[in-house]
């Protein structure tokens, strides 16, 4: 796969006037138009693979009826079509029990034209979800979660890395934000986001910190940061407090605004938000506050910044799963 930099990505640029009578912009990454060139990427990719008789297979586990475990799965589906990847859905009853799951993984893990597995969480109360999670293969697990996984990427060994972290390291690399060498902080630590990509920052050679709920003078801490990354579930909660201007803002947040009253805090004279609330009756926020906007040198936007590279980074987590079991080398498109 091409590990390009490509410095036509689209940055929205938005102006605002401060009090200075100054006019500051942040550039608004366009995370939609960055996962559309990695999605044509991959399908290129998978169009070479396949004039050598390979065809990259993708399966999901759905346990149950998780109105939105189905709709984030039946977003993978569709994508893997897109791009060409062969896929499969899983879908044992919510009553499922662990040994049964871990079955269906050992079946998984078997079969030769199965390259990515991928659990869809959350599992039924009943199932021991870290067991099966250990179960799948770590050179299937697309998802990067399995330790092994995570040791590659703490030794900086060719692995499977995490998809929303990876697909933050795309959005810096493609919109030319320098990492190496800048101070990053990353708010959370969580396993799925917070830690792999403070491992990524620091393995490209950022001066990493990592917060959470007992940091001391989180504002503080953030506004040492070049680079800030939100992973923290809180709706708006990053203000321009924490926020050294000129640093660019990756707000990986997903938050789903339902209070009208919040409508208004967050996003008040915006109509477009407006009009969504009215048609919707909720509508997506970040955990970083649009305020920020006014005062960041770039920010990646909620909806469409962070949260189309997790579903491209997953493509190319299945085809280099797919070129890895077959022992060939994959160029890294993360290496910022
Ligand atoms: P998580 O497992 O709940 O972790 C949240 C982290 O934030 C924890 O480390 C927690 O600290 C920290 N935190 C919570 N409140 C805080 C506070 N007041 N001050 C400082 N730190 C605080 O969440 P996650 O799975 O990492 O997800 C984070 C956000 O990203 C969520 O909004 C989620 O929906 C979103 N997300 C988006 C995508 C995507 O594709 N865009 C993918 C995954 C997740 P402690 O460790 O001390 O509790």
């Amino acid at each position: 796969m091409v590990s390009q930099v490509l410095p036509q990505v689209r940055l929205l640029r938005q102006c605002k006037i401060l009090d200075r009578n100054e006019i500051m912009s942040a550039l608004i990454l366009d995370g939609t138009k960055i996962a559309q060139q990695i999605r044509g990427e991959v399908s290129a990719e998978v169009k070479t693979l396949a004039a050598a008789g390979i065809r990259p297979g993708l399966a999901v586990l759905l346990v149950g009826h998780v109105p939105a475990s189905e709709i984030y799965v039946r977003g993978k589906v569709k994508a893997c079509e897109e791009v060409g990847i062969y896929s499969e859905k899983v879908t044992p009853p919510e009553s499922v029990t662990t040994g049964e799951l871990l079955r269906l993984i050992e079946d998984l893990n078997r079969r030769e034209e199965i390259d990515g597995i991928l659990v869809q969480l959350p599992l039924p109360a009943q199932v021991d979800s870290k067991k099966v999670l250990l179960a799948v293969d770590s050179a299937k697990d697309v998802d990067g979660f399995h330790p092994m996984n995570v040791g590659f990427l703490s030794t900086q060994r060719p692995g499977l890395v995490p998809c929303t972290p990876a697909g933050v390291m795309e959005i810096l690399k493609r919109s030319n934000i320098p990492v190496a060498g800048s101070e990053a902080v990353v708010v959370g630590r969580s396993d799925i986001v917070g830690k792999p990509a403070a491992m990524l920052l620091t393995n490209a050679n950022a001066t990493v910190t990592v917060c959470h709920s007992r940091t001391r003078d989180l504002p503080a801490v953030c506004r040492r940061a070049d680079i800030l990354v939100a992973a923290i579930g809180r709706a708006g909660m990053i203000t321009r407090d924490f926020v050294k201007p000129g640093a660019t803002v990756i707000d990986v947040g997903m938050n789903t605004v339902t209070d009208p009253a919040e409508l208004q805090r967050f996003f008040s004279g915006n109509g477009k938000r407006e009009e969504t609330f009215r048609k919707k009756g909720s509508t997506l926020i970040g955990d970083v506050h649009p305020e920020v906007a006014e005062i960041a040198g770039a920010l990646t936007p909620v909806p469409g910044g962070v949260g189309p590279l997790t579903i491209a980074m997953l493509m190319y987590n299945t085809v280099k799963a797919a070129k890895m079991r077959r022992g060939s080398r994959v160029p890294e498109l993360s290496r910022v």
